[in-house]
């Protein structure tokens, strides 16, 4: 089969592929799992995933190397999140090794759908684990779905490596000061659709959360983390038990100290602090990093290195982060899983 796509210009929009992987654990284990040609899901209308939001996520990307080859950045460590998220909803834990090999499987079965290197493109990879079965009382399920899809995407907010505006957000939050915001969860995102919508109408990219307790301190973007660099050549990523603690951020707290010299800190962003940051970003597996080129807050709109030019520092970042994932540089030691 020959697939035609225009693999410049994806943007991050579901297209059903041939192939999902899909295991079911009941009476208090994991079958083996298989792929599967079927992109409905068949489950209980009582499932509790639908009814209380006992559910997770994942999201990971293949890259297409310069050989030709495939290969997967961390998906141990998106395995673990996910274990932790689990544990966090009552679900039963998808091991390691069975996750890692159900993304591997999944990218191989539809590898012609991996976009050529040097496009920009990744198959992005979406685990899901659900709660499903006859339980309509409010309690965990018995019965769970751990699936995986795949679809190639290019850039997920619109700019790419150009600067977007972000609208702090004082009215809405995202998460609860002790509730799951450091759970993968959709339930967290049901909370931002309205504030989204909001920001999105007014030209905003997305918004930008402020914690849940004080209203004082950055937290992070709907879907990805914040960074800030400043002109003491500090890397700094806010430090909360209500944000989702981001792979690609705890990626880039290590090449910014191992790779580019900078000063890793993950600590308090006040919002009255704004200034000390010379360049800002929005970083995650769909968003790669994103430069912010401003923030509205009330009826102040804060600029950090330029609305249209992407500042030096978050370049660097961005091509040494994309150079491994895409194999171009070598990456610290685990970082990358060759699918053979
Ligand atoms: C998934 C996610 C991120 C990004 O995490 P990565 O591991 O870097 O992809 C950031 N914020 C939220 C709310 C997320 O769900």
């Amino acid at each position: 089969m020959t697939v035609s796509i225009d693999w410049e210009n994806l943007g991050f929009e579901y297209r059903q592929l041939p192939f999902r992987y899909i295991s079911v654990y009941k009476d208090g284990a994991w079958d083996d799992g298989k792929l599967s040609e079927d992109a409905i899901l068949h489950l209980s209308e009582a499932s509790p995933a639908l009814h209380y939001g006992q559910q997770a996520f994942e999201g990971l990307k293949a890259y297409r190397t310069k050989d030709g080859s495939v290969q997967l950045f961390r998906p141990d460590e998106n395995a673990k999140r996910l274990q932790r998220t689990a544990d966090r909803m009552l679900m039963p834990q998808v091991p390691t090794e069975k996750f890692v090999e159900a993304c591997k499987a999944v990218v191989k079965a539809n590898e012609e759908f991996v976009p050529p290197y040097g496009t920009g493109g990744t198959l992005y990879l979406r685990p899901l684990l659900i709660g499903v079965g006859d339980i309509i009382g409010v309690k965990p399920a018995e019965e769970y779905i751990f699936t995986i899809f795949a679809m190639p995407v290019g850039n997920y907010f619109k700019g790419g490596l150009a600067p977007t505006n972000f609208l702090i957000q004082g009215d809405f939050d995202r998460a609860a000061p002790h509730g799951t915001g450091a759970a993968k969860v959709g339930g967290n995102y049901a909370a931002s659709l309205l504030p989204g919508k909001v920001a999105k109408s007014q030209g905003f990219s997305d918004v930008i959360y402020l914690d849940p307790a004080t209203h004082t301190k950055i937290e992070e973007v709907g879907s990805a983390n914040f960074f800030g660099i400043t002109k003491d050549n500090e890397f700094i990523t806010p430090l909360s038990l209500s944000i989702l603690p981001s792979i690609t951020k705890y990626s880039l707290l290590y090449l910014a100290e191992h790779r580019l010299g900078l000063k890793p800190v993950e600590g308090d962003v006040y919002i009255t602090e704004l200034d000390k940051f010379v360049e800002a970003g929005a970083c995650g597996t769909a968003a790669v990093i994103s430069p912010i080129g401003g923030v509205q807050y009330q009826d102040k709109l804060h600029i950090f290195y330029s609305e249209t030019e992407v500042g030096p520092i978050t370049r660097r970042l961005y091509d040494e982060l994309t150079g491994i994932q895409f194999g171009d540089i070598e990456a610290p030691e685990g970082w990358i899983v060759k699918v053979d």
